[in-house]
């Protein structure tokens, strides 16, 4: 394949390149869109890469953000206030496999042999329409492969996080890794410990967002070893202890790879969720997430969606009413859950949209009473009152027709005769 004549560019980014240029500014668009262009995939994210230094990118732009100063990357808003990157040519000059540090007054050259894949590796001059790729990017994109930049294990030394960063590209564009940058992946893999849980969560997010097959993207996590590190909960035992896998399935445990589901479901199911699918595979995901220091409300999901249960006890109307009274906010959650597990729709959707569209009640809150009113009725405050609107939200939610203010005063004088 040789390289198309031209490609897209917006006309902001050809604007801020012009601008650099006409400054003395040598300055190329890199990195993802170009990759992104070439596989006829658009992507918006220009990344751009000048000579200028980033002081004299603040200055040439009325409106710039220092968004990476330290890695010289400067954001340049254009006149919709969309923000572009644009950084300076770099160099690294040392790596400890987590942060780099970097130096200016680099070449075009020197900043695409520092890019971490060769895919990522070619730009192209929006201005000129020209084309560099010195490590051979086109011809990998040709064969559908991720292949580091120069040596893969002085790749990955220098910069853990681009082991998972190959397991994402490859799942995303359904490429294989070549065999160097494989066997480099696996021989440093031990190092991605270091990384930090927000780096490492951050991709595994990514990947299940864009993966072609969730079921490949897994199993490459599993098999680079990654998996062993980060996420142990994904690995069932192995086949042939029957005494170990039949505990792992009574704890919930199912073989990710099996359970991972393939895009037409995720399309079908509208799940690109990385909550969902986590709890999906992994056989104590709130721990997962808990190591991937995830946010509290992704924890207190993912606790909800094990508490459950994922299913009413039975197929009526009631039956729902109360399942949905039990996991409340979790309902979305669970059945997504419930239809990648079954890998089919949920059986009760159309009972829970009948019952959602009437309104019918489902928390003490919607109650006809409130807690005031039950103890000006003369309930006790305490563990009485909060006894007594249980047993009238399980009156309401067996029959929505009783959630009126007598009928329910009425509930709670008997309940507290009664008892
Ligand atoms: P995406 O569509 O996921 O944004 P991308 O290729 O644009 O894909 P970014 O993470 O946005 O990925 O990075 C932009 C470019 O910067 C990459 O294409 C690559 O050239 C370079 N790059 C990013 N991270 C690294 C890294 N860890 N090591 C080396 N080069 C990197
Ligand atoms: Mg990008």
């Amino acid at each position: 394949m040789t390289f198309p004549d031209s490609i897209a560019v917006p006309a902001s980014v050809v604007e801020i390149v012009q601008r650099l240029e006409d400054a003395g500014h040598e300055t190329w668009c890199v990195g993802g869109a170009i990759r992104d262009a070439l596989l006829d995939d658009p992507h918006s994210d220009f990344d751009i890469a000048t000579s200028a230094p980033p002081d004299a990118v603040t200055s040439l732009f009325p409106h710039t953000v220092p968004v990476g100063i330290k890695y010289g990357t400067i954001g340049v808003l254009d006149p919709d206030r969309v923000l572009h990157e644009v950084t300076t040519f770099r160099r690294d000059v040392r790596t400890d496999g987590r942060h780099a540090e970097v130096e200016f007054g680099a070449t075009l050259e020197e900043d695409l042999a520092r890019r971490d894949f060769t895919i990522n590796a070619m730009a192209y001059h929006p201005l000129r329409r020209e084309w560099r790729d010195p490590h051979a990017g086109q011809e990998d994109l040709d064969r559908h492969l991720v292949r580091a930049v120069g040596d893969a294990g002085d790749r990955f030394r220098e910069d853990r996080l681009r082991i998972l960063r190959a397991l994402r590209f490859a799942a995303r564009f359904g490429f294989q890794i070549e065999a160097f940058t494989w066997r480099a992946a696996r021989a440093e893999v031990a190092g991605i410990r270091d990384l930090s849980a927000e780096r490492v969560r951050d991709e595994w997010y990514k990947g299940l967002r864009s993966a072609k097959s969730i079921a490949r993207f897994v199993k490459e996590w599993i098999r680079v070893g990654a998996a062993d590190i980060w996420l142990p909960e994904l690995i069932p035992p192995p086949k042939g202890e029957v005494g170990e896998t039949g505990r792992w399935r009574r704890l919930g445990g199912s073989d990710a790879v099996e359970v991972a589901p393939e895009s037409r479901e995720i399309e079908r199911g509208d799940v690109r969720d990385p909550v969902v699918l986590t709890v999906l595979m992994c056989l104590d995901p709130v721990a997962v997430f808990r190591r991937l220091k995830a946010s509290n409300s992704e924890i207190q999901r993912a606790t909800a969606m094990m508490v459950g249960p994922l299913e009413p006890g039975g197929a009526d109307e009631i039956s729902v009413r109360r399942w949905m009274a039990a996991v409340g906010e979790a309902a979305n959650d669970l059945v997504k859950v419930w239809s990648l597990r079954h890998k089919t729709p949920w059986p009760w959707e159309a009972l829970m949209q009948r019952i959602r569209a009437r309104g019918d009640p489902l928390t003490r809150a919607e109650l006809a009473v409130t807690g005031d009113d039950l103890t000006e009725a003369g309930i006790a405050p305490g563990p009485t009152l909060g006894e007594c609107l249980e047993t009238l939200l399980a009156a309401v939610v067996e029959d929505p027709s009783r959630n009126t203010r007598e009928e329910l005063l009425a509930i709670a004088r008997a309940s507290v005769h009664g008892a």
